[in-house]
């Protein structure tokens, strides 16, 4: 796969890649990092846990090096759009971690803080602004922010940002960079806008796809759990008895569906955070800290709050409403398998939801295994079997379900009274006594709510 040490970088590079526990490089890393060194404008496809931020960041250090210290006021050298706070704030915390040996000047600018530190940050000139595009516009166009001297532009999430409506943010902020540049984009899917907005940002850009949706989904252990809406909340605190959940990750569809979730669990003596759009940036990323530090058990997210979220150990990811953007499905699941590690996805699906279900089977390529056996499943869940009405090929996905369906693992159709019996995981898991077994009942379990 290849060592960083190949690649002709600065040793001070080097040395913090070091430190921060890399010598191999992930298959983005090793496919990307060289042909940005020679310049070449590029595409990846690459989603969040692949190590894409590395793969830009380093080559982007080494090429900023070369011209040190020709930072002009209110300018910047290079350029870096994120779709979230948290994204921004990331990246500019892995830029610092691999920059710690060299001298270049980063600034961060987003929204939904005040302008005046960002500002002051970038007007002796820095060398990689890292921003949201909406406050950058609103920055470039105060006049607090010049944009000719941005040799490199970098998309991060493009399709993320899209998806949020920044397109047209983007075209006026491309409006102002120099051509001469170098562009790279990033983005986990690629859809039709995306596309266009690559043909006419990118000059004869190679085009780089390491991580096909299917390969990370692959590495995710999925299911399905049938189960009406009014019983889900029973549903999620019955599955998080299961000690072995350790950190999980509850998505919702809504901000108030995410409150509603985090204040049942907390009153439970569940250690609950909650991030989505209406909290302030500053508790946003407490709340992330804390789960990261593993003060927080189950984080409750909105899918563009979660975006971009890099924090290490995610055993459960919980659909506990399916998305209705089939993609959102991938990034979900993917904050459970980052960096080669391996999770657990468990998706509720109400009645209504079936056909989310179907547009995330379609885009994965795969069915997504049905759990029977938890307390809350339907009665006649074959009826409620979101596949039982396609038992022919789907003209879409060209699955045939019964041969698809649980492969490798006979025994896994909706029906079948051990439908688990073929893996260990599971059977530990997902048996209703499994969740239970070895757990204390909840009135004597020891609490690990925190005081909040
Ligand atoms: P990213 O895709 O940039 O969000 O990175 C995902 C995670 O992979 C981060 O936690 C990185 O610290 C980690 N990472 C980046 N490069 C490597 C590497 N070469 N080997 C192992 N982990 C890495």
């Amino acid at each position: 796969m290849g060592k960083f040490v190949e690649l002709g970088l600065r040793e001070a590079i080097l040395r913090a890649v070091e430190e921060g526990g890399y010598e191999d490089m992930t298959p983005i890393q090793s496919q990307t990092i060289p042909e940005i060194l020679k310049g070449q404008d590029l595409i990846a496809l690459a989603q969040t846990g692949t190590g894409k931020t590395a793969a830009f960041s380093l080559p982007l250090i080494q090429m900023l090096l070369k011209g040190e210290g020709k930072r002009i006021a209110k300018t910047a050298r290079s350029l870096i759009l994120a779709p979230t706070r948290e994204l921004a704030v990331q990246i500019a915390e892995n830029i610092k971690a691999y920059g710690k040996y060299v001298h270049l000047r980063t600034a961060l600018v987003y929204g939904g803080a005040s302008a005046n530190p960002q500002i002051k940050s970038v007007v002796g000139g820095t060398d990689i602004l890292i921003a949201t595009p909406g406050r950058l516009l609103d920055l470039v166009n105060q006049g607090h922010i010049k944009l000719g001297q941005v040799e490199f532009l970098i998309l991060d999430e493009a399709d993320r940002m899209l998806d949020m409506g920044f397109i047209r943010d983007i075209r006026k902020i491309i409006d102002y960079l120099p051509k001469k540049r170098q562009t790279l984009m990033f983005s986990a899917t690629m859809p039709k806008t995306v596309e266009t907005l690559a043909n006419n940002i990118l000059h004869k850009p190679i085009r780089i796809d390491v991580a096909p949706m299917a390969t990370t989904a692959e590495k995710v252990e999925q299911h399905v759990l049938m189960v009406p809406k009014s019983r889900k909340r029973d549903l999620l605190v019955h599955i998080l008895k299961n000690p072995e959940i350790k950190r999980v990750l509850v998505f919702t569809r809504t901000k108030h569906g995410a409150n509603r979730v985090a204040t049942h669990l907390e009153k439970l003596g569940i250690a609950t955070g909650a991030i989505h759009g209406n909290k302030s940036q500053n508790t946003r990323q407490k709340t992330l800290d804390e789960f990261r530090e593993g003060n927080i058990r189950a984080l409750i997210a909105t899918d563009v709050a979660a975006r971009g979220i890099d924090v290490d150990d995610v055993t459960h990811v919980i659909n506990f409403d399916l998305p209705n953007e089939p993609e959102s499905y991938v990034h979900r699941i993917g904050r459970t398998a980052r960096a080669g590690a391996s999770g657990v996805s468990l998706s509720f699906c109400d009645h209504e939801e079936r056909g989310y279900l179907r547009d995330i089977e379609k885009i994965i390529r795969q069915k997504l295994p049905l759990m029977v056996e938890h307390p809350y499943h339907f009665e006649g869940i074959e009826n409620m079997d979101p596949h039982a009405d396609k038992e022919d090929e789907d003209p879409r996905t060209g699955f045939k379900p019964r041969q698809n369906f649980g492969k490798n693992k006979p025994g896994r159709r909706a029906g079948n009274p051990k439908p688990h019996g073929n893996n260990p995981r599971n059977a530990k898991n997902v048996k209703a006594g499994g969740y239970n077994a070895g757990a204390p009942s909840r009135k004597t379990r020891p609490t690990n709510a925190r005081a909040r």
